[in-house]
């Protein structure tokens, strides 16, 4: 069966709600995205294609809600559908307020954005028409994010974030720094996870005995956990991605009270890693019959 984009789901986590919010999907070339990966790697998982042999992944964001707190985790590729030549592919998004609107929300009763890392695909609705399209909330990110991206010039990484489109200009520059292990809502606090950017961060979510992690993109498809070797081509620093792949990985194996949550899988966005004979595995919670 082809990869379809991951749907909207709920999952709780204790008293925390936890939603993905479906943006669009991304079909692109493996071997271009990826470019360690091998044929055999692609050949143990094509469950991840579709039927013209392209790399499906989901664009989306998280919804997390909290006592009366509402939080949006990334802010999905936008309100457009372009190519993607680096990758031999094209981006179709233009969903997530749709999304939030299914769920029961509109823009303004978000109270805080956080951005995991400010790559394109991650703040693609901060405005619309040169205003917040969230306008009462805060906007926040890890130390270091905002810096790195001001930092780059015209180095060829700033075409892939954060501001290409000038996305984030109504901002003004009013995105307000987290350290590591900064608590940003009752049960919601943040965690270093650097390698993909310097300042990405990773959510942990956790209520009584549960929790979960929003991962960012620590990991970007399950192909990932069978060689960790295999990088994404637009890693910042991709031997500390790698690192920080396999710790986080290493930590979530077989912790059957943690649920991970990652917005470019297919499928669900939803699943645990999984201790295998050989190698770690992906289980997504919709394959458990979760949801
Ligand atoms: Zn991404």
């Amino acid at each position: 069966m082809s990869a379809q984009a991951s749907p909207r789901e709920t999952i709780c986590v204790g008293d925390i709600g936890i939603s993905y919010l479906p943006d669009g999907e991304a079909v692109v070339s493996a071997a271009a995205l990826f470019p360690a990966g091998t044929t055999e790697l692609w050949d143990a998982h094509r469950e991840l294609f579709d039927a013209d042999g392209k790399l499906v992944l989901s664009l989306g964001s998280f919804l997390i809600r909290t006592g009366d707190r509402k939080i949006l985790v990334d802010l999905g590729f936008g309100d457009r559908t372009v190519a993607f030549p680096a990758a031999d592919g094209e981006f179709r998004s233009g969903r997530l307020l749709t999304s939030l609107r299914e769920e029961g929300l509109a823009p303004e009763d978000i109270d805080t954005v956080f951005y995991t890392h400010m790559h394109i695909d991650h703040v693609g609705w901060t405005a619309q028409d040169d205003a917040l399209t969230f306008r009462n909330a805060r906007h926040l990110a890890g130390e270091g994010e905002v810096e790195f991206w001001q930092s780059l010039g015209d180095h060829p990484l700033a075409a892939v974030g954060p501001d290409p489109n000038g996305v984030l200009t109504p901002l003004g520059g009013r995105v307000d720094t987290v350290a590591d292990g900064a608590v940003i809502a009752p049960g919601v606090s943040i965690v270093a996870t650097p390698g993909h950017t310097p300042g990405h961060c990773s959510l942990v979510v956790s209520s009584g005995k549960d929790r979960a992690m929003i991962l960012g993109d620590v990991l970007h498809c399950p192909a990932q956990l069978t060689d960790n070797e295999v990088s994404l081509a637009f890693e910042v620093d991709a031997e500390l991605g790698k690192q920080t792949r396999a710790r986080i990985m290493g930590e979530l194996e077989g912790d059957t009270n943690t649920v991970a949550a990652q917005c470019h899988l297919t499928g669900s966005a939803f699943g645990r890693v999984m201790r295998g004979r050989s190698r770690r595995t992906w289980t997504s919670l919709r394959s458990q019959g979760v949801s």
